[in-house]
């Protein structure tokens, strides 16, 4: 058994999956809708602590195939030391096939494309990136550490080393006031720099960050009901226009209606699917059942 730090989160995909914590909570920490780590201290762990989760995870698990690496930006370790974990579960899992990581916009930008490159050669192959949005407005309230701009870069880099992104966006994350902004800025970045997974989220806040995500706004905020949600995402989704085929998702928890489709082979379904849900609000998942 692999002994945990917790809480550990890990992308809804990655449920079937082996996770190794190279990592302990994030080392930004700073976005205000964010609670997940909160309540940790940043670490690297020591090599020698993350081999031995690794035998012992290869013991329990010897055939596992996919391996995500935890927690909140694994990907902020120093090249040389994520090149021998990569090492470490290669040698460990004989079958192993992908190796997945949270990764920041900063984390890529702080890696060469060669570095990528040499991690892809690895077997790290996925990475899953909270984009949130591609308005600088909205970025910078939310004090995301970003801009689209470096976000366009850190997504170029990604693509040049032939990476794989999946990421998300927060619907809601510009209120009433500011949603048209949030969703075409968001458009306009992943236009020009395109991701082969994207995955809608639907902005939940924790009780322990409501105050500082309302106080670091700027400005009273103005919570989108479902139906400006369901506006949010057919505008966003009319207005993608990926160079090559993005896997679209918006099955996680916190949304109010799921879809799932490609774009833009998918749009007209998807768009017919959300203007039911508008024109009636049909296959609306309950509130109750909906969550972080
Ligand atoms: S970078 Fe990700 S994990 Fe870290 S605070 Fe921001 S949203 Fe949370």
């Amino acid at each position: 058994m692999v002994p945990y730090d917790m809480p550990l989160y890990r992308p809804p995909s990655e449920g079937a999956n082996l996770i190794i914590q190279a990592t302990l909570g994030c080392s930004f920490n700073r976005c205000t809708f964010c609670s997940m780590y909160k309540s940790k201290h940043y670490t690297a762990r020591p090599l020698d602590a993350v081999f031995a989760d690794i035998d012992a995870a290869a013991a329990d698990w010897p055939d596992a195939r996919r391996v995500f690496l935890a927690d909140g930006d694994a990907l902020v370790l120093p090249t040389d030391d994520l090149l021998r974990i990569l090492d470490k579960l290669d040698a460990a899992f004989p079958e192993l096939a992908r190796v997945s990581i949270y990764a920041t916009p900063i984390n890529l930008l702080r890696k060469s494309v060669d570095e990528l490159a040499a991690l892809k050669a690895r077997k790290l192959t996925l990475l899953y990136v909270g984009l949130e949005s591609g308005s600088a407005d909205i970025l910078r309230r939310i004090h995301k550490g970003a801009t689209p701009r470096s976000m366009t870069e850190a997504l170029d880099k990604a693509r040049a080393a032939n990476l794989k992104v999946s990421a998300t966006v927060i619907l809601g994350l510009g209120g009433r006031d500011r949603w048209q902004d949030h969703i075409d800025g968001t458009a306009a970045l992943l236009n020009q720099a395109p991701v082969t997974f994207l995955s809608t989220l639907q902005l939940t806040l924790e009780d322990g960050v409501v105050d500082e995500f309302l106080g670091s706004f700027g400005e009273p905020f103005d919570w989108q009901d479902d139906a400006g949600i369901l506006r949010e995402q057919e505008r966003l989704i009319a207005a993608i226009d990926p160079p090559a085929p993005v896997i679209f998702r918006s099955n996680h928890a916190s949304n109010c209606l799921a879809l799932a489709g490609n774009l833009p082979k998918d749009r007209d379904r998807l768009l017919a699917t959300i203007a039911a849900a508008r024109a009636g609000f049909a296959g609306l998942r309950p509130a109750f059942m909906r969550g972080l």
